[in-house]
C-alpha cells in the first residue's frame, strides 16, 4: 500500500530517516531484486545495505494496517544476499557461513567450541584485558560468560511418581552453554508450578540465527530436528514445548514458514506451533499470593516475543503479581541486541542502546526484567557502561527470585 505507518515504528529509520532505511523502502528494493530490475553489482550494494542495517525487529510488522508480513520478505531478501557471488569471499560471509554450516547444526562441535571460548574468557579477570583492542573488548563484554557445567549436562530429570502434567524444555545451543542459570530458573518455577520437566537428548538449536541472516536450508535442518525431537514427550503425549528466549520461541512457532506446502514437514511445523509456547505463557500470576516490596522493578520487551509473538500482558501480569507495580519504560523500540546485530552494526547499535538506557534510568527501577538473553547482555553492558547499578535479569530469575523471598 506505500501508506508508510510502519515508518514511526521503525528503529533504523529514527536513526536515520532515509527511505532504504525504512520498512517500506526495503521492501521496494527486495521486491525490485526479485523482479530481476537490479544488476548483480547494485543488487550486492544496495540490498546489503538496507537489509544489513535492518534489525528484524518486526515492529513494522505490528504497526502495518495491510497484514504486510515483512519476516517473511526480510529472510528472502537476506537468503538472496547469503547466495550473492558479490558476498561469497567477505570475511563476515565467511565466518557466518563456517558458523551457521558447521557449528550451529553440530551440537557437540558447538559445546567443543563453547569449552575453548570458556577457557579464553578467563582472560577477562586478568589486566592483559586492558591491552586488547577497544573493538576486541567490547565483543568480550557483550558475550555471555560460559557456563560450568552446560545446562543439559547437569540436568537429571525427576521422577513423574505424581503424574503430574509433562512439558518439554528447549535447552537450545547459546542457553544451553551460557545461559544454564537461567534455565535452571526456568524449571524451579515450571516445577513450583506444578509441572514435570523433561529436556529431550535429540533437540538442536532453533535455527534463528541461520534464517535471519538467509542460511534457509540450515534452518531447515535444525527445524525438522526439532519437530522430529519434540514429537512426543517420554509419556507418549504431546505436551507443550517450552521456550525461554523470545528470538528461539517466534522461530519455532513459525517453522512452517521455512517449507513449501507439498513438503510433509510444513503440515507437521503448523500442527507443532500449537504446542511451543513462550515461558511466560505457563505460569499463573496466582501462584505468587504476595508481592515482593524490596525491588523497584521495569520490563523491557523483548521484539521477538513482543512482535514475533504478541506477547506483552503475560510477562507483566506474572511480574505485577511478584513484585508489585512494574515501571513503564517510555522508549518502546528494539534495544539494539537483535541477535548479532550489536557485533555487525556496532554504531547503529550503540545509538540505540544508549536511547533505551536513558528510557531505563528514568524508571528509577533498580532491576530490569526481560525474557531474551540477548536483550539481557545488551542491557547489562549498556547500564554498566552508563555507571549505573541497576541489574538485569531473565522473567523466570526475577520469579524464582520472588518463590525464595521471605515475604
Ligand atoms: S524489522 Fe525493525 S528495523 Fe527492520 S524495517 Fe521493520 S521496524 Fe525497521
Ligand atoms: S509495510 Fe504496511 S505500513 Fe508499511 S508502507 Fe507497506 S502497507 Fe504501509
Amino acid at each position: 500500500m506505500h501508506c508508510g505507518l510502519c515508518l514511526p515504528h521503525c528503529p533504523t529509520y529514527q536513526l536515520q530517516p532515509l527511505e532504504r532505511y525504512s520498512p517500506r523502502g526495503r521492501i521496494q528494493l527486495a521486491r525490485t531484486v526479485h523482479e530481476g530490475n537490479l544488476t548483480e553489482a547494485a543488487h550486492h550494494r544496495d540490498l546489503s545495505d538496507a537489509m544489513d542495517s535492518c534489525l528484524g525487529c518486526l515492529a513494522c510488522q505490528t504497526a502495518c494496517p495491510a497484514g504486510v508480513e515483512y519476516e517473511i520478505i526480510f529472510e528472502a531478501a537476506k537468503e538472496s544476499l547469503a547466495q550473492s557471488p558479490a558476498r561469497a569471499f567477505t570475511l563476515k560471509h565467511v565466518l557466518l557461513t563456517l558458523s551457521m554450516r558447521h557449528v550451529f547444526t553440530q551440537p557437540r562441535r558447538f559445546k567443543f567450541l563453547s569449552r575453548i571460548v570458556r577457557v579464553f574468557q578467563t582472560l577477562l579477570g586478568s589486566p592483559l584485558v586492558n591491552f586488547l583492542p577497544k573493538s576486541l573488548r567490547r565483543l568480550l563484554q557483550l558475550s555471555p560468560r560460559i557456563s560450568k557445567p552446560f545446562f543439559g549436562d547437569a540436568f537429571v530429570e525427576k521422577p513423574n511418581t505424581a503424574a503430574k502434567p509433562s512439558v518439554m524444555l528447549l535447552s537450545g545451543c547459546v542457553m544451553n552453554t551460557a545461559f544454564a542459570d537461567i534455565h535452571r530458573d526456568t524449571v524451579l518455577v515450571l516445577e513450583a508450578a506444578g509441572f514435570h520437566v523433561q529436556v529431550p537428548r535429540a533437540q538442536v538449536c532453533c535455527g534463528a540465527l541461520g534464517a535471519h541472516n538467509g542460511f534457509m536450508n540450515e534452518a531447515r535442518t535444525l527445524a525438522r530436528a526439532n519437530i522430529d525431537a519434540f514429537e512426543m514427550d517420554a509419556f507418549g503425549s504431546e505436551a507443550a514445548v517450552v521456550v525461554n528466549s523470545a528470538g528461539c520461541g517466534a522461530m519455532m512457532k513459525h517453522y512452517a514458514l521455512l517449507f513449501g506446502a507439498g513438503d510433509p514437514y510444513h503440515a507437521k511445523a503448523d500442527a507443532f506451533a500449537w504446542r511451543v509456547k513462550d515461558f511466560s505463557e505457563m505460569i499463573s500470576p496466582q501462584m505468587f499470593a504476595s508481592p515482593r516490596q524490596d525491588v523497584k522493578i521495569t520490563y523491557q520487551d523483548a521484539c521477538h516475543l513482543e512482535h514475533g509473538q504478541g506477547i506483552t500482558a503475560a510477562p507483566r501480569a506474572l511480574l505485577s503479581a511478584a513484585f508489585g507495580q512494574v515501571e513503564e519504560i517510555q522508549s518502546p523500540e528494539c534495544c539494539g541486541s537483535a541477535g548479532i546485530y550489536n557485533l555487525i552494526q556496532p554504531e547503529r547499535s550503540e545509538a540505540l542502546l544508549a536511547k533505551k538506557i536513558a528510557a531505563i534510568e528514568k524508571t528509577g527501577a533498580s532491576q530490569v526484567v526481560t525474557c531474551n538473553p540477548g536483550c539481557q547482555l545488551q542491557l547489562r553492558y549498556g547500564l554498566a557502561s552508563a555507571g549505573s547499578s541497576a541489574t538485569v535479569v531473565h522473567l523466570a530469575t526475577a520469579l524464582a527470585s520472588a518463590l525464595h523471598s521471605p515475604e
